[in-house]
């Protein structure tokens, strides 16, 4: 088993049968944890990257059957933050120490390409010192085109799964997988340092759409890639199938520190809902980026992507200090840096 885990941090292309084993096989998960933590280190030493993550809008004109957010969810709280709103949350998070914001949101038809553009280079030219991640869905290739041009740095756009027949069981007719992966290589020709990333346990997938996953990563080789468990909402198609597991949840993400050893990866806000340790957890498998909450307190509950998702404490950007103590007591230090990718 360690041979396997050295051929895959070597490089190595594995077998459906290696990756399969490395995934749900009975072996001790702890000296996978430890390799890719080793891996981590000789790369990103024990620097924890922050993210201070602004939830611009809960309005969506799409319709995932997973996300509380989706359109057809008639009892979702929506709202939308104004510019205003937006500088607020930056100015507050550069006093904090951040020096990446992350703008996410549902694909709110309000956000018009210039209204973005100008949200970006205002952000850009008050903060030059910092990055901007965008992360608003699919848009044509010339809105990512002006926003990259604006200053925008990063884009986050999950594949969330690399099978097509998966995605199709997962997103409407309207939505395809086709058009999502085609987002994500524009992304990355344009210059963006682009983040893939998928669900761990949403609802039919298994050990064919992991490898998948895999293979698409290292096909792809996103900068950065969010890995985080399923949770059910209870306002969607999918209320009531069960979350993703935290140990086949950190599984992931230690092998894609492996296969992608310079990749920027959360320990995910979903990761720290299912279990109270989780973003430690993720960290000591290989993650190294934390995005605490920088929404404004008030709607910081309206974004309900599913059940129970955690929002105050160390979720929150007020609760740094909290955080900056659970994180040197897992053994690394959060620092002050744009954290881009190597
Ligand atoms: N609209 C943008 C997009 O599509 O990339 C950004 C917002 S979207 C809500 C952010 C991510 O939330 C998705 O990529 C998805 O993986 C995650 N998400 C949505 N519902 C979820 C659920 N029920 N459990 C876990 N993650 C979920």
């Amino acid at each position: 088993m360690t041979d396997l885990i050295d051929r895959l941090a070597g490089g190595s292309e594995l077998s459906d049968d290696e990756w399969r084993f490395l995934i749900e096989g009975d072996y001790e998960r702890q000296l996978l944890f430890n390799k890719a933590d080793e891996v981590r280190r000789q790369y990103y030493g024990t620097d924890v990257y922050i993210r201070g993550l602004i939830e611009i809008s809960s309005f969506c004109k799409n319709d995932c059957l997973y996300c509380g957010i989706r359109r057809s969810n008639a009892d979702a709280a929506r709202y939308r933050l104004s510019e205003e709103e937006i500088l607020a949350c930056c100015e507050q998070g550069y006093g904090l120490g951040f020096r990446t914001f992350v703008l996410q949101g549902g694909e709110d038809g309000f956000h018009t390409t210039q209204w973005v553009e100008r949200v970006v280079s205002d952000i850009k030219g008050t903060y030059p010192d910092c990055a901007v991640t965008l992360s608003l869905g699919e848009r044509p290739r010339e809105d990512y085109e002006i926003w990259y041009q604006a200053g925008a740095d990063r884009y986050l756009l999950r594949h969330e799964t690399a099978s097509r027949s998966h995605y199709e069981k997962l997103h409407p007719a309207e939505q395809s997988y086709r058009q999502r992966v085609e987002c994500l290589w524009n992304l990355k020709e344009i210059g963006y340092q682009a983040g893939a990333g998928f669900m761990v346990g949403s609802p039919f997938q298994g050990m064919e759409e992991l490898i998948a996953d895999m293979r698409f990563l290292k096909a792809f080789q996103p900068h950065m890639v969010g890995i985080g468990p399923f949770i059910p909402h209870h306002d969607t198609p999918f209320a009531a199938y069960p979350p993703g597991s935290m140990t086949l949840t950190l599984t992931m993400v230690a092998l894609t520190r492996l296969l992608l050893p310079r990749a920027l990866l959360p320990a995910t806000t979903a990761l720290g809902t299912i279990h109270p340790q989780g973003r430690e957890f993720g960290l000591k498998a290989g993650a190294n980026v934390v995005m605490p909450n920088l929404s404004p307190a008030n709607v910081r509950g309206q974004y309900s992507l599913y059940d129970n998702k955690v929002c105050t404490g160390q979720e929150a950007a007020e609760g740094l200090a909290a955080l900056r103590e659970s994180v040197a007591q897992a053994g690394y230090q959060i620092v002050v840096d744009r954290g881009d990718a190597l």
